[in-house]
C-alpha cells in the first residue's frame, strides 16, 4: 500500500489474490524467488490522457482518459472500458489486475487490461456520447491494435459506445479490423456476446449446483443491477426454471414476488437500453411489484444471489442476512461486488460462492471468440458460440475445483480461480525471462 497510496480497490483485489497465491508459491519451488507476484501487480504500462469534447450547448468539456496495460504474457491486452464518474486509477488497476487472472482462466490467449473515463453518460444526448467517444479514441487509437490491445465494453459502455469508437478508429487508421469487441453484428460483432456475461454467470451457478446433484430449477433468485450483466443473468436463470425476484440500479431495487419473467424483462431492457430510464419505473408498469428506494436487494429471502451491478455492493451485514435467509449460492456477475468480509461469511457458512473472475469470465471469453471470428473473417452461429461458452464455463468451473477443493470436500472457488489463473500466466512469464 506504500507503493500505491490512495488505491483502496486495487489493494483489496491484490490482497485477495495474494492470500491464496503466496502459500501456493511457497509450496512450489519453481515459482519461488522469481518476483512473480511483484511483477504482476505492476502494470506493464499505464496511459493517461485528456479528453476534450463539445457539449450540445457549445461548451468545451474535459474528462480524464485511461488505459491500463497490465499483463501481456499470454496474449494481447484485453479488457473493457468503463465510463462512470467514479473511475480512477485505483478502480481501473483493480479491474485490470483481476482481468489478467480471468482471461487466463478462459483458456484463450488473452492478456489483461482495462480502461475508461470519469465521463458520466447519464443525461447526455446521443450526439454528446458520440462526440465523447470519438475524442476518446482520437487519443487511444495509437496505443491499441488487434495484436496489441483490444478493448471492450463495461459499465457505461455498451453497443452504442463501442460502435462510435469503432467508427472513429476506422476513420483514423483507414483499416477495418477487430480493434474492439462487443461490436454490432453488421460490422464484426459476435452473436451471444451481449448475453455472454450474464448467461455465463448462470451456467457457472448451474455447474456449482450440479456438484450436489442440484439445479436452478424452482429456485428463487436475487439479482442486483439492471444493466447488461443483470439483464441476461435474469433471462437465463428464468429460462432454466428459476424465479428472479429483484433487479436494481443506483437508485434502489424492485421486488416482484411473481418473478421477472421474459415479458417483464423485455420491458426492463427497453426501459434501460432504449429509454435510459430508472428501475423505479418498473412498479408503474407492474403495480404488484414494490420499489425500495436507496436499498440493495440483499435483505430479501431467496436461495440464490447474483450481484451484477458494481464493486463492493454487498457487505458483511448483507452476507449474514442472506445466509440467515437460507441462501445457498452467491455467484458474482459484477467484478468484486462482495467485500472481503462478506466473502468470509459465505466461506464460513460453507455455501457456494464464485468470484467474478471465474463466474463472469463468459463475457471476455466470448470477446475472445469475437476476435477469432474477426481474424477468420467468419461469423459463427448463436448455437455454436453458446455451446463454446457453456464448455468454457464448465472448464473454468472444473479448474476451480481442481485447485480449490479442500480435504473436507468444500470447494473454495476463490482459491481455485486464483491459482488456476496464476499458473498459466506465471509459466509464460518464467519462460519469457525477466520481462
Ligand atoms: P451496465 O452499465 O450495463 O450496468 C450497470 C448496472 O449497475 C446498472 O444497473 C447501474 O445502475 C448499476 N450500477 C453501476 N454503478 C453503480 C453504483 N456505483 N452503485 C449502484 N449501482 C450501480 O454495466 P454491466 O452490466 O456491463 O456491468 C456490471 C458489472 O459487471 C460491472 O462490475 C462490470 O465490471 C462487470 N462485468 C461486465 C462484463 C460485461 O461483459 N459487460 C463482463 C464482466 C464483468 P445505474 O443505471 O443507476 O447506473
Amino acid at each position: 500500500s506504500e507503493r500505491n497510496p490512495n488505491q483502496p480497490e486495487f489493494i483489496q483485489a491484490v490482497h485477495e489474490v495474494a492470500e491464496t497465491i503466496i502459500p501456493f508459491i511457497e509450496e512450489n519451488p519453481k515459482y519461488k524467488n522469481k518476483m512473480l507476484l511483484e511483477r504482476m501487480v505492476e502494470p506493464e504500462r499505464v496511459v493517461m490522457f485528456r479528453i476534450t469534447w463539445i457539449d450540445d450547448q457549445g461548451n468545451i468539456q474535459v474528462n480524464k482518459g485511461y488505459r491500463i496495460q497490465m499483463n501481456s504474457a499470454i496474449g494481447p491486452y484485453k479488457g473493457g472500458l468503463r465510463f462512470h464518474p467514479s473511475v480512477d486509477l485505483s478502480i481501473l488497476k483493480f479491474l485490470a489486475f483481476e482481468q489478467v487472472f480471468k482471461n487466463s482462466l478462459t483458456t484463450l490467449p488473452m492478456g489483461g487490461g482495462k480502461g475508461g473515463s470519469d465521463f458520466n453518460p447519464k443525461g447526455k444526448s446521443d450526439n454528446e456520447v458520440m462526440r465523447f467517444c470519438q475524442s476518446f479514441i482520437t487519443e487511444l487509437y495509437r496505443h491499441i491494435g488487434p495484436n496489441t490491445d483490444v478493448p471492450a465494453g463495461d459499465i457505461g459502455v455498451g453497443g452504442r459506445e463501442v460502435g462510435y469508437m469503432f467508427g472513429q478508429y476506422k476513420r483514423i487508421q483507414n483499416e477495418f479490423t477487430g480493434i474492439l469487441t462487443g461490436k454490432g453484428i453488421s460490422f464484426g460483432g459476435s452473436l451471444i456476446r451481449p448475453e455472454a456475461t450474464g448467461y455465463g454467470n448462470v451456467y457457472f451457478a448451474e455447474n456449482m449446483l450440479q456438484t450436489k446433484n442440484d439445479s436452478l430449477k424452482g429456485k428463487t433468485v436475487l439479482v442486483s443491477g439492471s444493466g447488461n450483466v443483470a439483464q441476461y443473468a435474469t433471462e437465463k436463470a428464468t429460462e432454466l426454471g428459476a424465479k428472479v425476484l429483484t433487479m436494481s440500479d443506483s437508485g434502489g431495487y424492485i421486488y416482484d414476488e411473481d418473478g421477472i419473467d421474459q415479458h417483464k424483462l423485455a420491458f426492463v431492457m427497453e426501459l434501460k437500453n432504449e429509454r435510459r430510464g430508472r428501475i423505479s419505473e418498473y412498479v408503474e408498469e407492474y403495480p404488484n411489484a414494490v420499489y425500495h428506494e436507496g436499498k440493495t436487494p440483499w435483505g430479501e429471502k431467496a436461495a440464490i444471489a447474483l450481484p451484477c451491478a458494481t464493486q463492493n455492493e454487498l457487505h458483511e451485514e448483507d452476507a449474514k442476512k442472506l445466509v440467515q435467509n437460507g441462501c445457498i449460492l452467491v455467484g458474482e456477475g459484477a467484478n468484486m461486488p462482495c467485500t472481503p468480509d462478506a466473502v468470509d461469511v459465505f466461506k464460513k457458512a460453507k455455501i457456494f460462492f464464485s468470484p467474478g473472475k471465474a463466474s463472469n469470465a463468459g463475457g471476455v471469453a466470448t470477446s475472445g471468440l469475437e476476435m477469432s471470428q474477426n481474424s477468420l473473417r467468419l461469423n459463427w452461429s448463436a448455437e455454436k458460440v453458446d455451446d463454446k461458452l457453456k464448455t468454457i464455463m464448465k472448464d473454468i468451473h472444473d479448474a476451480c475445483v481442481t485447485y480449490g477443493k479442500e480435504d473436507n470436500g468444500y470447494i473454495d472457488y476463490v482459491k481455485g480461480a486464483n491459482i488456476a489463473g496464476f499458473v498459466k500466466v506465471a509459466d509464460a512469464m518464467l519462460a519469457q525471462g525477466a520481462v
